[in-house]
């Protein structure tokens, strides 16, 4: 396949835009190229390179993919999704439905649509520190992959199949339907040859003219850094091949994330709930504390309340494909002791006859307006 351009390129937009600048820039680019607007020589071709851009940037999975793999060639098969000529796939019906309404019959030219295989899904625990900073994981899934010896033709040597007479190896038929509103002109699935063109002479002795073969193979997945809990990880033309010819369909890998012992996450921040002795909080003291993938300092002054919440900026996590981290969130709790010794108590006491300390100032004035 030929190089292609990079998909934030084609729709002018920055690699951190949102998702509303990338559909508010599509919008404009797509009324501007229009081939029924636009009559320009290129129009069409533009028109097509900023629907695949926006069919990837648009959806967030397939962004997050996109982005993983640096371009769309990184993963096998990326792209081909994209293939045949005016086969625009779904994903972006809703925003053609309000933009091309008015100019008619737009997407309904699906010729050389092209077979996709079943995906397959399935779910992946990783740990909080795999999420926070990614990593690559090997798995073993078993698939149907495309039988190399016929080329998933499922004919023999990839050879032995004529084209098909009914549908001329386009593997769909036109046929005229009467209706009410005169007559139509539909089109469907060859049933002469199933759709896929051919018709096999003799079978492929390897795949015995499936085309594909049940194979066990080992992926690697590539885990970005700042993924959540059920987040889906997809991998285009991962899943299984087609029958017979076409692309395969995608691995779609629903992520489990085990909880941190300490930490909670919330979206791309983190949440801690630091118990301290209180005599901690009223002497104030610097204290080491847990953060993502390690510790660091913390300093407490003199005289915190407990309750307080500290943020430590950028000791987050990454939020996914942007350079931009969250915070680390410590809220402090005053741990008294569990058991009251005398000495002790009579400390207490003394520092509660102490006039000096005025720990309630608030609730002495109401109480005294009351009297
Ligand atoms: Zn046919
Ligand atoms: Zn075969």
């Amino acid at each position: 396949m030929a190089t292609k351009k990079n998909y934030y390129d084609v729709l002018g937009v920055d690699k951190n835009a949102n998702a509303d600048e990338i559909k508010s820039a599509y919008r404009k680019l797509a009324k501007k190229y229009h081939p029924d607007i636009n009559k320009e020589p290129d129009a069409a071709n533009k028109f097509k390179e900023i629907n695949e851009a926006y069919a990837v940037l648009g959806d967030e999975g397939k962004r997050a993919n996109y982005d993983q793999f640096g371009t769309a060639e990184g993963a096998p098969n990326f792209g081909d999704f994209f293939g045949g000529e005016g086969n625009f796939s779904g994903g972006f019906s809703d925003i053609f439905s309000d933009i091309f309404s008015a100019f008619g019959n737009f997407g309904t030219s699906r010729k050389n649509r092209m077979e996709k295989g079943e995906d397959i899904n399935l779910q992946m625990t990783i740990s909080f520190e795999e999420a926070a900073f990614g990593s690559t994981k090997q798995i073993i899934i078993t698939r149907n992959e495309r039988c190399d010896k016929c080329t998933g033709t499922g004919a023999k040597n990839g050879k032995e199949f004529s084209t098909c007479n009914e549908c001329k190896g386009s593997g769909r038929v036109r046929f005229t339907q009467n209706t009410l509103f005169g007559t139509t002109i539909r089109e469907g699935v060859c049933k002469t040859c199933n759709g896929s063109g051919k018709i096999i002479r003799e079978k492929c002795t390897e795949c015995g003219g499936k085309g594909s073969e049940r194979k066990k193979s080992t992926i690697s997945v590539n885990i970005p850094a700042g993924i959540d809990n059920d987040q889906i990880l997809k991998m285009q033309g991962q899943g299984n091949a087609p029958v017979r010819e076409g692309i395969s369909g995608d691995l779609n890998i629903k992520i489990n994330v085990t909880p941190h012992k300490i930490l909670m996450r919330s979206g791309i921040d983190v949440l801690l709930d630091l118990h301290l002795p209180y005599t901690t909080l009223i002497l104030g003291e610097k204290v080491e504390i847990p953060t993502v993938g390690g510790t660091t300092e913390l300093n407490i002054p003199e005289l915190t309340q407990g309750g307080t919440v500290m943020r430590l900026k950028n000791k987050g996590i990454k939020m996914l494909n942007r350079d931009v981290f969250g915070d680390l969130l410590v809220t402090l709790k005053a741990e008294f002791p569990k058991v009251l010794d005398r000495k002790t108590k009579e400390i207490i006491k003394s520092l509660q006859k102490d006039t000096s300390i005025n720990l309630f100032p608030k609730y002495k004035k109401f109480n005294e307006s009351k009297k």
